[in-house]
């Protein structure tokens, strides 16, 4: 199958005068929010999401990103400005993904947008939720009209009666994926709580202070890693911290307050910098598998100062169970790999380490420091790793490697399925699991040997629906599809004619 891309045509209508923009393009929305007062905020994304090949989001708007992790905070209210179509399509899927928790909206019109009314009913709308019994923060996004519009969300009051308010421009043309929106609110929240907490005492935690130096863990990560990691730093005298994105707004002092960050996920760039303004050393890559665990617990042990005898002692405890359990359940098998949650390199270790034949690792998310070890690894090794990858470098990855298992996006596996090739999608089926220490061990050979063994059941299916649904078959049908020839033969003459006299104006 050929991949193919919706083409997006340039329109230049103001997004000013119609409150339409989101369909002028990227170039035109950037271009009006660079002159609408943007200038600053789209040169930070830029320098911190760097681009390429592709700069559109080639998976869902990426705001969802920064809606999620405010709906997933306790005592934070989060409300969308945008158009009412993007605000559909956030709240769905935010419910879709079990929000449970109302999504805030400001409506606008051409007339609010215009005339300034919008930032004040933005305002209005901040001031009405604003109840410190039941709020400790309300966070607006700018969605990417008002963006483009120049909606000064900074100048919202710093708080109103004790509730922080966080606002931020999460347009779809200046932060690439809903990984990295993700990354521009839990920066903006750190950086808050950090000018907090160097202006006096600030919150303890909930389960009170940690008697020991935490590891702050940067990266929504599967819920029971966490307690895996603790395990891990237990022998090194070091406890797992909390988990950034918080789920509470007291979570981010002691967030800030971890002897050693360790980013298990590589695209935290806002984040990391409030992190190395607070002083703290970062860790890149994850305990995954027995070469990137005994690498992490060397990184982190040194980062915190632990003697060398005592990281020692930690890696002889871990590291046998952890080459027991990989070789306990193999993975035999070609695959080919790519999402756009952060953890594809950390996923394809465990593979490799697992025994499968990866030929390819594609991440929606930039090259960073923090992966740069997984990158090397899998590289020695003969893995081909695609930052920044496009769904086309994905299937030609698929159609070059021929995989006898295709872990990918929604598109990725459809494609691999009308190939007759079993696949897994990434997001619920492989990065829903757990993946470090000795848990992560062989956590995936199950669910990806039985995938890989279902080739069978696609063989049979294939050859029983033949192409029927197939090309012009495609649809709901009464009646068998009639092909019609001359009809077609009538349409592709029609068609060359337009584009020779086309081409014949374009020479005059
Ligand atoms: S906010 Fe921007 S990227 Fe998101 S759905 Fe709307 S137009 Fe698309």
């Amino acid at each position: 199958m050929d991949a193919r891309t919706i083409p997006i045509t340039p329109a230049t209508p103001s997004v000013r005068e119609d409150g339409h923009g989101c369909h002028a393009g990227a170039d035109a929305m950037q271009a009006a929010a660079q002159a609408a007062g943007k200038r600053e905020v789209l040169a930070q994304y830029a320098a911190d999401y760097p681009k390429g090949p592709h700069d559109q989001p080639q998976s869902m708007c990426p705001a969802f990103g920064s809606l999620r992790v405010g709906l997933r905070m306790r005592r934070t209210s989060t409300i969308l400005s945008g158009s009412a179509c993007c605000v559909y399509g956030l709240s769905f899927t935010s419910h879709f993904y079990g929000a449970r928790r109302s999504v805030g909206y400001v409506p606008f019109n051409s007339e609010t947008l215009v005339t300034g009314k919008l930032f004040e009913d933005i305002r209005d709308a901040v001031y009405r939720q604003a109840d410190p019994a039941q709020l400790d923060a309300i966070v607006i996004i700018n969605l990417c009209v008002p963006t483009a519009s120049g909606v000064p969300l900074q100048l919202l009051p710093q708080q109103i009666n004790g509730v922080r308010i966080i606002g931020i421009d999460v347009p779809g043309f200046g932060v690439p994926t809903h990984a990295e929106a993700k990354d521009v609110l839990a920066g903006a929240m750190l950086k808050y709580a950090r000018t907090e907490a160097m202006a006096g005492p600030v919150a303890a935690p909930r389960g009170g202070v940690a008697d020991k130096p935490t590891v702050t863990l940067l990266g929504e990560v599967f819920p029971a890693d966490p307690m895996v990691i603790g395990a891990l730093l237990e022998p090194l005298g070091l406890a797992a911290g909390p988990v950034v994105p918080t789920r509470e707004w007291r979570e981010l002092y002691a967030a800030l307050d971890g002897s050693v960050v360790a980013a298990l996920h590589p695209f935290y760039t806002a984040s990391v910098r409030e992190f190395e303004a607070a002083g703290r050393p970062i860790v890149g890559s994850a305990p995954v598998g027995h070469d990137g665990t005994e690498a992490w617990l060397q990184a982190i042990g040194s980062a915190a100062n632990v003697a060398q005898a005592q990281i020692d002692a930690a890696k002889n405890k871990f590291l046998p169970a952890i080459r027991g359990a990989l070789a306990a359940r193999p993975v035999k098998g070609r695959i080919t790999l790519s999402g756009y949650e952060g953890s594809e390199l950390l996923v394809g270790r465990l593979l490799v380490e697992s025994g499968a034949d990866l030929r390819y690792v594609g991440t929606a998310c930039p090259r960073t420091p923090w992966s740069d070890a997984d990158r090397q690894w899998l590289q020695a090794r003969g893995v081909h790793v695609q930052y920044r990858a496009s769904l086309e470098q994905d299937l030609a990855a698929f159609h070059e490697f021929k995989p006898d298992l295709a872990i990918g996006t929604t598109p990725v596996v459809q494609a691999a399925k009308e190939a007759r090739t079993p696949s897994l999608y990434f997001t619920n089926l492989i990065s829903a699991r757990p993946l470090m220490g000795p848990a992560g061990a062989g956590a995936l050979a199950q669910v990806v040997n039985a995938a890989i063994g279902n080739k069978a059941r696609f063989d049979a299916m294939s050859d029983f629906f033949g192409d029927a649904g197939q090309g012009d078959k495609a649809g709901v049908w009464q009646d068998t599809p009639a092909e019609h020839p001359a009809f077609r033969a009538e349409q592709k003459r029609l068609a060359e004619k337009r584009a020779k006299k086309r081409k014949a104006e374009e020479m005059v």
